[in-house]
């Protein structure tokens, strides 16, 4: 068993961190948040004081920030003085690409085993240690970080090198929106020419329409019992979260050159419903705004 550094213990970190220590590591665990170094402490982990002191001595460390700058603040900061060269490092935050490819560099340079690992699963598969990763960086930094990243997923691939975790992450979630808008469009268009919405899901969900938008997620009540449209679009996945993914994808295809002609539509979409008052509802409740009945009820 290990000595892992936890830093960043919000709706995800906690539960993440919360599995490792269950696997029987000693994890050392550290958030701004005092309340939520006691959640950790509650549940098996052993609180520190900053980041720096988590990760003094430590053979692993984990991070899950809210975005780059935090990321980067929090490596150059504390953790590359303070932690010993040779130590696996992953990060779990979704952040943009050139900043998972600078931090991984200057990690390497370092001596670390450093890897971008972003997940696809919300709060309840971090909780339930059923999250997948997408890993990016060397071969040998993946092979060490890959046994702590099963004790919080049942999926964990490598994506390549530096920066292709988070690269994968967002081009699916950047996929991911579009469908949901395209699939919510078709139901709003059936709705209007008189179409029975579950005759309409049980012909797509068989049909070339068929998306895991459609029909794992389906953005209307009724088809999919787990759907977020069957419990008043509570997330699940926030319209807000969405919305960083498609900022950090239409950043991405900015710099690289690529034409993202429907993300771009996509990230427009959803920063409209995100100033109507979307924001925190689940991203499929776009499909209220298509319809024409967001805010009306
Ligand atoms: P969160 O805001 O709940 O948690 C982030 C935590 O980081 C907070 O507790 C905050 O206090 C802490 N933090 C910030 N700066 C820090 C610092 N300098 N030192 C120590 N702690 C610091 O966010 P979350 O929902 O847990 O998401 C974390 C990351 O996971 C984000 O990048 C998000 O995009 C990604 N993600 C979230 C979900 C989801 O459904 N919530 C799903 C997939 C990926």
């Amino acid at each position: 068993m290990a000595i892992i550094a936890f830093i960043g213990l919000g709706n995800m970190g906690s539960g993440m961190c919360a599995n490792l220590a269950k696997a029987g590591h000693e994890v050392r665990a550290f958030d701004l948040s005092a309340e939520a170094v006691k959640r950790a402490e509650g549940a098996g982990a052993r609180g520190a004081k900053s980041a720096a002191e988590a990760v003094s001595g430590a053979d692993a460390i984990v991070t899950m920030l809210p975005a780059g700058k935090h990321v980067r603040a929090v490596y150059e900061g504390e953790i590359f003085d303070a932690a010993q060269p040779g130590t696996v490092i992953m990060d779990c935050s979704t952040i943009d690409v050139a900043t998972a490819r600078s931090v991984g560099e200057a990690a390497a340079a370092k001596g670390f085993l450093f890897v971008d690992a972003p997940v696809s699963g919300g709060v309840a598969a971090a909780d339930a240690g059923t999250l997948t990763f997408m890993v990016g960086g060397p071969e040998a930094a993946f092979a060490k970080a890959e046994p702590f990243l099963s004790n919080m997923g049942k999926a964990v691939i490598h994506a390549g090198d530096a920066g292709t975790g988070q690269a994968a992450k967002i081009c699916n979630n950047m996929l991911l929106g579009i469908t949901m808008i395209g699939t919510c469009e078709a139901f709003a268009l059936a709705d209007r020419l008189g179409l029975d919405q579950q005759r309409f899901f049980d012909i797509a969900s068989k049909a070339s329409g068929q998306s895991w938008s459609m029909t794992s997620y389906c953005p209307v009540p009724g088809p999919v019992e787990t759907s977020p449209a069957n419990r008043g679009y509570t997330p699940g996945f926030a319209t807000a979260m969405m919305l960083k993914d498609l900022k950090l994808a239409m950043d991405a295809a900015a710099t690289s050159g690529a034409s993202t002609p429907l993300g771009a539509q996509a990230e427009a979409l959803y920063a409209l419903f995100d100033n109507m008052g979307g924001g925190s509802s689940d991203f499929s409740a776009i499909y209220k705004l298509l319809q024409g009945s967001w805010n009306t009820e």
